[in-house]
């Protein structure tokens, strides 16, 4: 196994039952990511969209996270406390079969950032927006693989070079490629 480091993993809880579809979070995240910041709002560019069904009691908040190139083919139903939601309305990703998380003026996908600044925000600004306590930023430390740098690679394979000499090491590294 190789070294392990620190890294912190940010995150956002949602709580349903506290959303009221206020939709401050979708207004405050538009005018955060206009350009010039601040400068408009427009829920069509908020990176958070709130699935809305008043009637039905639904409020939703779904965050943009990747970009999906096709649309998927299986379309569930969810039924959580006798309230009814689709498939797509948990589902993150900027794709082909509807127009949310799509920059309005480019089609181009967008995704949260976790409101990136410089310098940093204490909380993203949609978790400070939200009265209702719905949405709860967390931060924490996990343990995470170390990636292996290439010098390290370098480093190493000519040091097993000089020691075994070229070809034995090209052997073995072709007998390892055929076994993966
Ligand atoms: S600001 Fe909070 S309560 Fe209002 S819509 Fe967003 S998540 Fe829901
Ligand atoms: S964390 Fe920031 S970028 Fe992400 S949805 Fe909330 S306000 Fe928008």
């Amino acid at each position: 196994m190789g070294e392990t480091k620190k890294k912190m993993v940010k995150t956002i809880k949602i709580d349903l039952d506290k959303c009221n579809g206020c939709r401050a979070c979708e207004v405050v995240c538009s005018a955060f990511h206009a350009k010039p910041k601040y400068s408009s709002n427009n829920p069509a560019r908020s990176r958070i969209r709130v699935v809305f069904d008043p009637l039905k009691d639904v409020y939703l908040p779904v965050y943009a996270g990747e970009h999906a190139k096709a649309e998927c083919m299986g379309r569930d139903k969810y039924v959580i406390d006798g309230k009814e939601y689709g498939e797509c309305d948990f589902c993150r990703a900027s794709c082909p079969s509807r127009d949310l998380f799509k920059e309005p003026d480019s089609g181009l996908p967008l995704k949260c950032d976790m409101c990136e600044d410089d310098p940093p925000l204490e909380k993203p600004l949609c978790v400070q927006w939200c009265l209702n306590d719905a949405l709860v930023y967390e931060e924490k430390e996990e343990e995470v693989e170390e990636e292996v740098k290439m010098e390290d690679v370098e480093i190493g394979l000519e040091s097993m070079v000089d020691k075994y000499g070229m070809q034995k090491v090209m052997d073995t590294v072709a007998r390892m490629a055929k076994r993966s």
